[in-house]
């Protein structure tokens, strides 16, 4: 049997970047992980395709599949729903693969109490003007929606201290790179591999 692969889990506040991030991590070159795609209520924005950027859904479509346990975590945010289907995530840790999801803060913490050793990224912005910049420059929301996730946003920064890593997006390119280093390093850590050694060794054999 494969050893399971590891769930890594890409949070932070609302307009960091972590969509962009995500998506250039993938864009740039074959990954070993795979990204899981979420289930959202909200509309798609010009260019958002079904079953690419997300699985678009009604909010009863959303409702059945909560009540039918077949979400890992969802949330609700800014009047929609957003949550990680669970069988796709199983089934491709179970097969050995790592999972990657990018996602918001309320429902990390859900993954983090049902997965406690996964690994947890929080994308931070350089500083506030930027992340400000960043929500408006999305030109997609009017204005009291931009300052309903600015709140939220200053909200979610004070979630960082529940992570396993910070990461600065400065620039895209670096904060991509930085996650690699994370997950590179991840997969040296003793208590993933020991398993894979002490049977090289013969350890636990009779
Ligand atoms: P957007 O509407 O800009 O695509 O996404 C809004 C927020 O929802 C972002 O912070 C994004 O990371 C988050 N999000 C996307 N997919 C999921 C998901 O499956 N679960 C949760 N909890 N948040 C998600």
């Amino acid at each position: 049997m494969a050893t399971r692969g590891m769930l890594i889990v890409l949070s932070g506040p609302s307009g960091v970047g972590k969509g962009t991030v995500r998506k250039a991590m993938f864009q740039d070159q074959q990954r070993d992980f795979v990204y899981s795609i979420s289930m959202t209520t909200r509309q798609p924005r010009p260019g958002e395709v079904d079953g690419v950027d997300y699985y678009f859904r009604s909010k009863e479509d959303f409702k059945r599949e909560i009540a039918d346990d077949g979400m890992l975590e969802y949330a609700q945010y800014v009047d929609n729903y957003y949550g990680t289907p669970l069988k796709y995530v199983n089934q491709t840790l179970d097969a050995g693969k790592d999972v990657f999801l990018e996602i918001e803060v309320n429902g990390a913490m859900q993954v983090r109490k049902k997965c406690p050793d996964g690994v947890f990224i929080f994308l931070t912005p350089p500083d506030l003007s930027s992340l400000k910049q960043r929500i408006k420059g999305r030109g997609s929301e009017d204005m009291q929606t931009i300052d309903k996730r600015m709140h939220k946003a200053v909200d979610e920064i004070k979630m960082m201290r529940q992570y396993d890593y910070a990461v600065v997006n400065d620039t895209v390119p670096n904060a991509v790179q930085r996650i690699e280093n994370i997950i590179e390093s991840e997969h040296l850590r003793v208590q993933r591999v020991i398993a894979q050694y002490e049977k090289m060794i013969g350890v636990g054999e009779k």
